[in-house]
């Protein structure tokens, strides 16, 4: 079988293609035979490394897998061969407390395929009974292999750590990546009055087809003094903030008394500098969040079953192309997802 392996972290030129042999599933596992991984910036993060930070190399990169099941492993029954899944990313031992309380992203093993273990840029993998779902009817291989990441770490920022509630308003940054699309998306779900901003005028006007009510354009305008005429002064009740260094300050200057703010990342530094007073003067609440629980995903399900939730995707690219596809994502040239097509 083809699989797609960072041995060293480089450029997207460093990715390699490799024949492997077909994995076997062991006890509740899987063999799932891949149709279509999305990718995430997490991706090339594998491949770049992260200072201070050490994976698992080689690695077989990719954590958004849809596909279809190939053979079950001794004790796997829920579902048969060719059923189409959709695989959850999260790993964990299933046994701790965390685990058993439900929330298994808290778990001291917690992992990820494509960034602790070998991801789905390959054509078989094996996943553990507990990751494996039906895929919903109505979305195609490729559409489903937009969900995991983005959307379970959205809902779990919106839903359960921010716990945003109908007419509340939320400001998004970012227009563009897949967890802002989704964010986006799942608040107009809930009911929410939504500002989003980008420096790019084209995502903007992508962002408004969305959902979004109101876009801002930080080129043209602070994004502060935007959401203090936006909403006469008040603030908005929630911000969505995974950029970090260059905007936290000034999202947490932009809540109103009582406000939210939630983040699942720091993509242009981490280093912050807070004025404290904000932050007890007004009651806010600063929450930090990584992907989602087991039942966050079963919930994500269940709005695209019920089509509550839809995707945005890009572009379909083959296995073949995946240096490519790395490089248009740390381009910024993308709005939702790519998708690599392994059909
Ligand atoms: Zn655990």
């Amino acid at each position: 079988m083809r699989a797609a392996i960072i041995k060293q972290h480089g450029p997207p030129e460093s990715i390699s293609f490799e024949d492997r042999p077909t994995p076997t599933p062991a006890e509740n596992q899987y063999l799932v035979r891949v149709k279509a991984c999305g990718l995430n910036h997490l991706d090339t993060w594998v491949r770049r490394g992260v200072p201070g930070h050490k994976f698992p190399l080689p690695m077989v990169p990719g954590s958004d897998i849809t596909g279809v099941i190939e053979k079950a492993g001794p004790g796997a029954r829920r579902f048969k061969a060719g059923d189409r899944v959709i695989v959850d990313p999260g790993l964990s031992c299933d046994l701790c407390a965390m685990c058993q309380s439900g929330q298994h992203q808290l778990c001291a093993s917690w992992g990820l395929l494509g960034e602790t273990t070998d991801g789905g840029c390959q054509d078989y993998l094996c996943v553990k009974e507990s990751q494996v779902h039906l895929l919903p009817q109505q979305l195609t291989f490729e559409q489903g292999a937009c969900i995991p990441i983005n959307y379970v770490t959205a809902w779990q920022m919106l839903v359960g750590k921010a716990r945003v509630r109908p007419g509340e308003t939320i400001l998004v940054h970012g227009a563009g990546s897949g967890v802002t699309v989704a964010s986006i998306l799942i608040a107009k779900m809930h009911g929410l009055q939504i500002f989003v901003t980008s420096t790019s005028e084209e995502k903007l006007q992508r962002a408004r087809l969305l959902g979004a009510h109101r876009v801002i354009n930080t080129s043209k305008e602070p994004f502060r003094d935007a959401v203090k005429n936006l909403t006469g002064k008040q603030g908005v009740d929630v911000v969505v903030d995974h950029v970090g260094e260059p905007t936290f300050m000034d999202s947490i200057r932009a809540l109103k008394r009582g406000g939210r703010l939630v983040s699942c990342g720091a993509t242009a530094g981490a280093e912050l500098k807070i004025d404290w007073k904000h932050v007890f003067f007004k009651n806010l609440a600063l929450l930090g969040s990584t992907y989602g629980s087991r039942g966050d995903f079963h919930e994500v399900l269940r709005a695209f079953e019920s089509n509550r939730l839809s995707v945005v995707l890009d572009s379909t690219v083959k296995l073949a192309e995946l240096g490519r596809a790395h490089a248009a994502l740390e381009e910024r040239k993308v709005f939702g997802k790519i998708v690599v097509s392994l059909a």
